[in-house]
Formats: structure tokens, C-alpha cells, sequence
């Protein structure tokens, strides 16, 4: 290489190449044949064996096309290329070609933080499309569960005490159980409302994670859990604690694709919950332990990793005034502890308040039901005329305030779904209040409590109610709405 061969002094080009040097940019100087006849040191470094010629096929558009065209017309353009390191993973580089002293004149920055940058959050924003999916999935799923559920009750309480068909119904009772417990996972998963405060059972949520990986992972991977008989709430919402739960286990997963042992810990010890995530797995270098937290530090292979695992979690947990520490031998294993202070004891005591049971006695008054789901209103009407109701229903937002515009005053209660074609629960509260201020609201939904209750309109009601429900907790909400009514 001639080393002023783009036309510059010996000291211009030191100048120069310093200059670039400086602000992290390699430069290169094709001729007129579009040969490279001289490059700087760190586009040596950057590219030994010259720009990495562009993938079979995509030659037409790559970089080689550029600087042939900028050779011709002069104009300035840009590409982007992937570059494989030879010490393992890609990286991206941004070129730009002009025109210059008769060849063409390239200067590469490396954009692969912008580009892994973008690639994070299209990813993220398709996960969020993805669970907004998932979220109304259950959401129905709930509205079934609640038609499942309310019939086998009626049915069990029809059919005798220990009979062959009793056992059946309890048996659907259970599965229809087992379903909703799943749809409550898929919410709490979904739920991404950075306002949403509550607190979680760290036991809980790693339970449920770790009977979800039980069926899940490599059959070679064995999960151990060490719980507590009592809950160690801390002041996360479940949703974001399983999901540095998940992440940890993934981890450790990805860490052990010859099997392995993954253990997982919950203790308290000094007012603070301690969650413990150990593996049997590869282990790290102190390089690599140095790094974990950073944003976008990945060893995985493109499309394997984000490097925004452990970024997150940290995130997540510092958040919450706890602190994360990592353990780890090459070959040996990792250890991930995290602590978390424990949740007050009165937000405890909110999140956890017990249902009241039902006092059973032969109420009275007249309760409307709002429901767009024939299934929910037929079971809740049975609940509720079955313990001395007298109901009224109406399947849409419309035909409620209607009802409630002829018979208002006969109404002691309105039960109100959230979620229904035409006008909305909200909607049909903020109508309705204006007629019959005084009366009590319960609202129903199959999405969590905590979304709706962060909501503005929930203060202009009286209750809320989880679906699916039962006679006992439908009783509870109509009573415990009607005594704060007054
Ligand atoms: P990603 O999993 O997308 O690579 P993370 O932020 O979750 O991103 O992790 C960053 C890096 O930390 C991983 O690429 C891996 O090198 C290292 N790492 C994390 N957890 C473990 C573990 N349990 N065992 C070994 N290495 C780990
Ligand atoms: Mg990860």
C-alpha cells in the first residue's frame, strides 16, 4: 500500500488519520478500478482482510455496487454492513462513499449498538403486540371458565353427596380451576402498566414459573424448589417478578444445553426476601461476570440473544430498592441472589384481604346484571336468585341504561361487565350516574383487579369482581357493595 496514495502529504494524512482515529471512524480510499489501495490502522483492525464482500445475491445492492456507482456519478451514499468477527458474533458498520481525488474515499462507523438497539425494541414492541393478543385471550377464556364454573356449582349442590355424578362435577370443577389459574398466569404475564403498583408472593411467582419450565425445558434440566410455608410478599407486581424469574431461568437454561440442575430459593432473613437462582451450567469468565448487567452484552449468537435479559432484571430489581448479585466458576456454575425489601405489612394486607364469607341469610332487593355473555348472565342470576335476589338482566350497555331510566328506582345493585360491545362499563357508569347518583356499582371483568382499579372511573363504584366467580365470591362483592353504600 502506498501510503499517501489518496493525494495528501505524509503529515496531512497522520492529521488526518488522527483525526478519524479520534472520533472512532476507519477510512479507506478506493481508485478509480475500485481496488483499495490504502486504508487507516483502524480500518486495518476493524476489516484484515478489507470490507466483508456483501452476501450471494445481494452484491447489486451491497457496498461493492455503492462505490462503483459513487465512482461514476459522484454521488454520496451509504450502506450497511454485517461484519463476522472472527472472535465469534457480528457486528454492524455503517459505510458512507463519496467522491474523492478520483476515486472513492469510505468512512465506516460502527452502528452496532444503534442497530442491535432497533432490533431490541421492533422485538419488544412485537412481544407487546403478542401479549395484548394473549391478555384478550384470557380475558375470554375467564368469561367461559365463569359459565363453566357456575354450572358444575348449581349442578353439585343439585346432585347428591358423594355420588358417582358428584364426583364427575367435581372433577370438571377442578380442570375448569386448573384453566382459570393458567388464564390469571397469561394475565399477570401480559400486564405491562408501569403505574401498577401491588406486590407479588416472590414463593408464588416462582412456583409458578418453575411449574411452568417443569413442562417446558429440556427434560435433561432438573428444577428444584426451595420454598417457604409463608409468603415473602415484596413491592412488585407479579407480572414483573415472574418475569425476573424467567429471565434468571432462561439464563441458567441457555447455560446448560447438556442438562444440568437449576435450583431456585426464596428465604427471609433480616426484613428482606432473598430469591436464589443457581445453575450447574458452563459458568462465566470474571470478563464476561464483569459485564452481565450491560445492556445489549450477549454472548448468544444472533437471534439467540438480546443481551437485555439481565439488563432488565437489574432494572427491575434496583427499581424496587433491592439489589442483585452474580456467583459464577467457568465450568462450574452460576449464582444469581437477588434481595428484595419485604412489602409493608398494610399493603400486604390489602392485596390479601380474604373474602368475606357470605352470611347465607335470604337477602333482599333487586339486583340488575350486565353481561354480554348469555353463559355469565344465566349463572350469575341463578347465584344470586338462589340466595333471595330478585335479578333483572340486560345484555348490553344500551339496554341496561334503559332499564335503569324506566325502573331505576326498584334497582338496588347493578353488576357490571367491563369489557361488551357498544358502550363499555365505564361509559354506562358515567351514564348512569347521572340519573341515579347513589346507586351501587359492582364491576366485573376477566382481566385482573389491578388494571381496573388504577383505572380514573373506579372510584365511581363500589366494587370490583374477578372473573371467573363463584357463589361465595359474587355474594361477598353484592353485600360488601351494598354495606359501603350504606
Ligand atoms: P442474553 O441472555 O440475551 O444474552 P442477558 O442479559 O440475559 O442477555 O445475559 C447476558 C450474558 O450473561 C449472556 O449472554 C451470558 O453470557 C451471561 N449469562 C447470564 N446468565 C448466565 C448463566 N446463568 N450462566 C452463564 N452465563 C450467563
Ligand atoms: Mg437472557
Amino acid at each position: 500500500m502506498t501510503p499517501n496514495a489518496p493525494g495528501l502529504s505524509r503529515r496531512e494524512l497522520q492529521i488526518f488519520e488522527a483525526v478519524c482515529d479520534g472520533a472512532e471512524m476507519a477510512i479507506a480510499w478506493f481508485d478509480a478500478e475500485g481496488h483499495l489501495p490504502w486504508c487507516g490502522c483502524r480500518f486495518a483492525d476493524w476489516f484484515p482482510r478489507g470490507l466483508p464482500p456483501s452476501p450471494k445475491g445481494d452484491e447489486a445492492t451491497g457496498w461493492e455496487a455503492a462505490v462503483r456507482a459513487t465512482l461514476a456519478d459522484s454521488v454520496v451514499r451509504q450502506t450497511l454492513l454485517r461484519h463476522e468477527c472472527a472472535a465469534g458474533g457480528a457486528r454492524w458498520y455503517q459505510a458512507t462513499f463519496r467522491s474523492w481525488n478520483g476515486g472513492v474515499l469510505a468512512v465506516v462507523v460502527d452502528a452496532t449498538l444503534k442497530h442491535l438497539m432497533e432490533d431490541g425494541i421492533l422485538r419488544s414492541e412485537r412481544l407487546h403486540g403478542l401479549g395484548g393478543v394473549a391478555a384478550g385471550v384470557a380475558h375470554d377464556f375467564n368469561n367461559y371458565l365463569t359459565g363453566i364454573l357456575g354450572i358444575a356449582g348449581l349442578l353439585r349442590e343439585a346432585l347428591p353427596a358423594g355420588g358417582e355424578e358428584g364426583q364427575l362435577v367435581a372433577r370438571l370443577e377442578g380442570a375448569a380451576r386448573t384453566a382459570a389459574g393458567l388464564a390469571q398466569q397469561i394475565l399477570d404475564y401480559t400486564r405491562d402498566d408501569p403505574e401498577a403498583g401491588g406486590s407479588a408472593d416472590l414463593g408464588g411467582c416462582v412456583d409458578a414459573v418453575a411449574a411452568l419450565l417443569r413442562h417446558t425445558l429440556d427434560p435433561r434440566i432438573e428444577v428444584r424448589t426451595q420454598l417457604l410455608g409463608e409468603a415473602a410478599r415484596v413491592g412488585l407486581p407479579p407480572g414483573k417478578v415472574q418475569q425476573v424469574v424467567m429471565n434468571l431461568c432462561c439464563n441458567a437454561r441457555d447455560a446448560m444445553p447438556a442438562g444440568g440442575t437449576l435450583e431456585l430459593a426464596v428465604r427471609i432473613h433480616g426484613g428482606r426476601a432473598t430469591l436464589r437462582v443457581r445453575d450447574t451450567g458452563m459458568g462465566m469468565t470474571d470478563e464476561v461476570k464483569r459485564r452481565v448487567f450491560d445492556p445489549f452484552f450477549t454472548t448468544k449468537p444472533p437471534g439467540r440473544g438480546t443481551g437485555l435479559g439481565l439488563a432488565m432484571v437489574s432494572e427491575i430489581i434496583l427499581g424496587a430498592g433491592g439489589d442483585i448479585r452474580v456467583e459464577s466458576t467457568p465450568g462450574e456454575g452460576t449464582l444469581f441472589e437477588i434481595h428484595l425489601p419485604l412489602a409493608v405489612a398494610a399493603e400486604a394486607a390489602k392485596v390479601a384481604a380474604p373474602v368475606a364469607d357470605p352470611t347465607g341469610e335470604a337477602a333482599g332487593g333487586t339486583i340488575l346484571v350486565v353481561d354480554d355473555e348469555p353463559l355469565v348472565r344465566m349463572v350469575a342470576e341463578r347465584f344470586l336468585s338462589r340466595s333471595g335476589y330478585t335479578v333483572v338482566t340486560a345484555d348490553s350497555g344500551d339496554a341496561a341504561l334503559e332499564l335503569l331510566h324506566q325502573r331505576g328506582a326498584e334497582i338496588d345493585l347493578v353488576l357490571l361487565d367491563l369489557t361488551m360491545p357498544g358502550k363499555r362499563g365505564p361509559q354506562v357508569v358515567a351514564a348512569l350516574r347521572a340519573f341515579l347518583p347513589e346507586l351501587p356499582v359492582v364491576i366485573t371483568s376477566g382481566y385482573s383487579e389491578q388494571s381496573v382499579t388504577h383505572a380514573a372511573w373506579a372510584q365511581a363504584v363500589q366494587g370490583f369482581l374477578a372473573k371467573p366467580f363463584d357463589r361465595k365470591t359474587l355474594l361477598a362483592a353484592v353485600e360488601k357493595a351494598r354495606v359501603a353504600s350504606g
